[in-house]
């Protein structure tokens, strides 16, 4: 019975100009949110019972994971992570074999931090690597250059990390295909075992929206952003990673339990200004808003908290329930998150979960998919086709 808690660290040196992520440049509240964080952690690990946010039925691997997202969690003082890591670890009880994850910038990738991480209990790194082209990496408007990003690498397996993730920006203006595999390849040489490969989205509201937002599908043609996500995808098969999720691959027995969580439907509880969470009926989540988030979190009462998980918002400020999900919406978002991954949709999973065959609430959108040749169905698995694949969107737009 694993539990999964997603820590969010809302600083970044310099914002780039693609992301929309919640994070400020204003690093003088770091001290206030980590001690509100670790105050969040304590409470929020005396208030839920042993079976909050635990999945028998969805979880198959059964690990416990932390994951330390941002934001840039690489920024302050690796202190303040470390300290924030006991209390959650202590909060929640976690295990020994707890999968404990930390998303790190090579600009801020300094080798004490890295050897005190270890020691603190991470033992899985993600680099924001993107590329190892100069050009794509200033077109990204990121810090680092490709220098940087190898020698962080190198600095990450110094330190004793095995665990390695990088991500790969795909469908950047500039970027070719051989490119991405020369990246690839470096990161097999340097010991990646994980790597993420997300096509570039244009996102309202950041800078690369005014920019790109009428000239991205000139710059880089749909077809050609396909061909590159699967000659992309070909390459790193080729060298023996395993995509078991659209934008996800990687060696034998290096597979993400945390993200894995997420597609499995399982319960994951939110720390941090910015951090979403999934409880019960209850996706959830704190405001985007550091400062409201340290209010909160220091004079918040744990009955408030715990009020709050049961469905009482009355009064609070960072803490708010998105959405409560009925056993509709649940069963709709099993395609939703499936359909992006290697396996599919498993169809006993589904029955047990609902008491239902999938088919049977799903009748119309399988079969008009399976005709069109997006969906395939094997044995008790249903998932996407190669051409499936490319319209993942569509496919799954017909299950909402
Ligand atoms: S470092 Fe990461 S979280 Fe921060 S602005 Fe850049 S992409 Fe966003």
């Amino acid at each position: 019975m694993a539990r999964h808690i997603y820590v969010h660290n809302p600083f970044c040196a310099r914002k780039c100009p693609y992301c929309d992520f919640y994070s400020v440049t204003k690093t003088s509240l770091c001290e206030e949110f980590y001690h509100a964080a670790v105050r969040e952690a304590g409470i929020l690990g005396g208030v839920i019972s042993k079976t909050d946010g635990t999945n028998p039925l969805t979880d198959a691997d059964g690990r416990d994971t932390i994951y330390f997202g941002g934001g840039t969690p690489s920024l302050p003082d690796s202190r303040f992570i470390c300290e924030l890591l006991d209390a959650v670890r202590k909060a929640f009880n976690t295990a020994s074999d707890a999968e404990i994850s930390i998303e790190v910038n090579p600009s801020s990738a300094d080798p004490g931090k890295l050897t005190e991480y270890l020691q603190a209990g991470f033992n899985r790194i993600s680099l924001g690597v993107q590329s190892l082209d100069d050009g794509v990496l200033k077109t990204l408007g990121r810090l680092h250059d490709s220098k940087g990003a190898i020698e962080a690498l190198e600095k990450t397996s110094k330190a004793g990390f095995t665990n390695i993730s990088a991500d790969l920006i795909t469908g950047v203006p500039g970027e070719t295909l051989d490119g991405i595999r020369k990246d690839i390849q470096t990161f097999k040489d340097l010991g990646v075992k994980h790597i993420s490969t997300y096509s570039l989205s244009i996102e309202e509201g950041t800078p690369f929206f005014e920019k790109y937002k009428k000239t991205i599908e000139e710059l880089v043609p749909p077809e050609e952003e396909r061909a590159m996500y699967h000659g992309t995808r070909e390459f790193l098969n080729e060298l023996g990673y395993e995509t078991y999720e659209i934008s996800n691959s990687a060696l034998p027995g290096f597979k993400s339990i945390h993200n894995s969580s997420y597609w499995n439907s399982c319960e994951y509880f939110a720390i941090g200004a910015g951090a979403h969470g999934y409880l019960g009926d209850m996706r959830y989540g704190h405001r985007d808003d550091v400062r409201a988030y340290i209010e909160e979190m220091n004079t918040i009462a744990p009955d408030a908290y715990k009020a709050f998980l049961e469905g009482n918002e009355s009064g609070l400020r960072s803490l708010y329930a998105e959405e409560r999900l009925t056993v509709e919406d649940k069963m709709r978002e099993v395609p939703f998150l499936r359909l992006r991954t290697a396996e599919g949709i498993l169809l006993d999973e589904f029955k047990k979960m609902f008491g239902i065959e999938f088919e049977d609430v799903f009748d119309k959108a399988v079969k008009s998919n399976i005709e069109k040749g997006l969906l395939e169905r094997k044995e008790r698995t249903l998932r996407l086709t190669r051409s499936g694949l490319d319209l993942a969107n569509v496919v799954i737009e017909d299950f909402l």
